[in-house]
């Protein structure tokens, strides 16, 4: 994937005093590969490549402490350039309702974005409605019903013989329900298709002119590869998008698609959509994303998600005790519960700097393991959670019994409790931590 290719390419640079001529276009040339193999679009690369080439052959390297090092940096504020630059924050009508509009291709995870905003919204202190403009599929307007009763948000669908089979009439009289009963957000879910057509683009223009949105959030599966420049052209030719959200960013082939279409298209990416969950949710950053493709670990986005779910005078004394050895199983314990509200362990684990080297223990990471885990530390005694020291064989074969685990269990999570107390003592002092052998922390 395009993290591999590029840090294998920065790989060869580490090490190198002085970087020659040849040095520099060797490394653009294999930047140059990784993004095309990625599926970045042709025009995109060659004017990304272009500005990196200039700006690594510049006095800014030549003369940089660490040449390489400043490489991978113009790597990265270019990469945050084509993404954009600056986040973009969603907008909101100066009167009541805003009125955010959703299309996109079938699949594209409009109807699931649908529901995270809502939720999203909601927890920013706004009253979303959801609006059923997808009447194409028997079971959109069900599946919408359930993301709003999972975000706690109401949804407008056509009543029975009223507006069936026309969602420019739905999504028409969504708005003025909206009004009547103080919806400050509205949003319309549409129809996709399979691939883009004219009937589509039509249809999608004529809900965008019955409810003149604020927003249109052009939705789009990160994993359709190639095939991404072309759709977002289509759309912004039909209907025309004020943003762009990217889903399925958990899924392998990260970046590609999200480097060519905020750059092809012009229009600024608003959301990343991380998984199935609606708590799979996040505003779209272009300095974390760039950071991601390029490992250097997207420690902003974990820390806030760390603080919307920790408490934060815990996690102060957490780290105090990392710092000062005093780190316990039954903290361990606790962590654990905290992290299982964290939303997915491994989308958490994905952001650690140096994750990369992990995939295939994320892969194979099991969630029900924590709560073995759990049943290990809560079969041990007071002392023993505070002093792992005390945990001889003995004791280990009467916590294995306890907790219904084996002894081997029991050795591999005090070894793991070991090794994240340690590793942790790091981050806590402020160094980067050593990833290799972890498991869940
Ligand atoms: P729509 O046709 O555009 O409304 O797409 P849906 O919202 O129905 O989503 C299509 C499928 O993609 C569903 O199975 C969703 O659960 C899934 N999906 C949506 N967003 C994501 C995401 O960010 N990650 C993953 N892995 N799956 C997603
Ligand atoms: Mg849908």
């Amino acid at each position: 994937n395009l993290t591999d290719r590029l840090a294998d390419t920065f790989k060869n640079l580490r090490g190198k005093g002085k970087l020659s001529p040849a040095d520099i276009d060797g490394t653009v040339r294999e930047i140059r590969r990784a993004l095309l193999d990625a599926d970045v679009a042709l025009d995109v690369v060659k004017e990304f490549t272009g500005k990196v080439r200039e700006r690594a052959l510049s006095d800014e390297v030549s003369k940089a402490l660490n040449p390489a090092q400043q490489v991978v940096q113009i790597v990265n504020e270019e990469l945050v350039g084509i993404l954009g630059g600056e986040q973009r924050r969603l907008r909101f009508a100066k009167t009541a309702p805003t009125v955010i509009m959703l299309a996109g291709l079938q699949g594209a995870g409009k109807t699931t974005l649908a529901g995270k905003l809502a939720k999203w919204l909601a927890g920013e202190g706004h009253t979303p409605l959801l609006v059923a403009a997808d009447l194409q599929r028997p079971n959109a307007v069900t599946q919408l019903q359930v993301v709003g009763e999972q975000a706690g948000a109401q949804v407008f669908a056509p009543e029975p013989g009223n507006g069936v089979g026309n969602p420019v009439k739905v999504a028409k009289d969504s708005i003025r329900f909206a009004k009547d009963k103080q919806y400050d957000v509205v949003i319309v879910d549409t129809a996709g298709r399979l691939g883009v057509d004219a009937e589509l683009m039509k249809q999608a223009g004529d809900i965008r002119k019955a409810v003149d949105p604020d927003e249109v959030l052009f939705v789009i599966d990160a994993m359709i590869g190639q095939d991404a420049v072309a759709t977002a052209k289509a759309f912004q030719d039909g209907v025309d998008f004020t943003g762009v959200v990217l889903t399925k960013l958990d899924g392998d082939s990260r970046g590609g698609a999200a480097l060519s279409v905020a750059s092809v298209t012009g229009r600024p990416i608003i959301f990343a959509s991380t998984g199935e969950r609606l708590e799979d949710f996040e505003p779209f950053h272009p300095e974390r994303m760039a950071s991601r493709i390029l490992d250097l670990g997207d420690i902003l986005t974990l820390i806030e998600q760390a603080q919307k779910n920790f408490d934060e005078e815990e996690a102060k004394k957490v780290a105090e005790k990392f710092a000062t050895d005093s780190f316990t199983l039954e903290d361990f314990l606790a962590q654990m519960q905290q992290l299982k509200k964290m939303g997915s362990l491994k989308g958490m684990l994905g952001m650690l700097p140096g994750a990369r080297g992990m995939k295939e223990q994320l892969e194979n990471f099991d969630e029900s393991e924590l709560t073995r885990t759990e049943a290990i530390i809560q079969s041990m005694t007071r002392s023993e959670r505070l002093q792992p020291k005390l945990l001889n064989g003995s004791r280990r074969l009467r916590i294995a019994r306890g907790s219904g685990t084996t002894v081997t269990e029991v050795n591999a999570l005090v070894n793991r409790f070991e090794q994240a107390a340690k590793m942790m003592k790091t981050v806590a002092k402020g160094g980067m931590p050593q990833i290799p052998g972890m498991g869940p922390i």
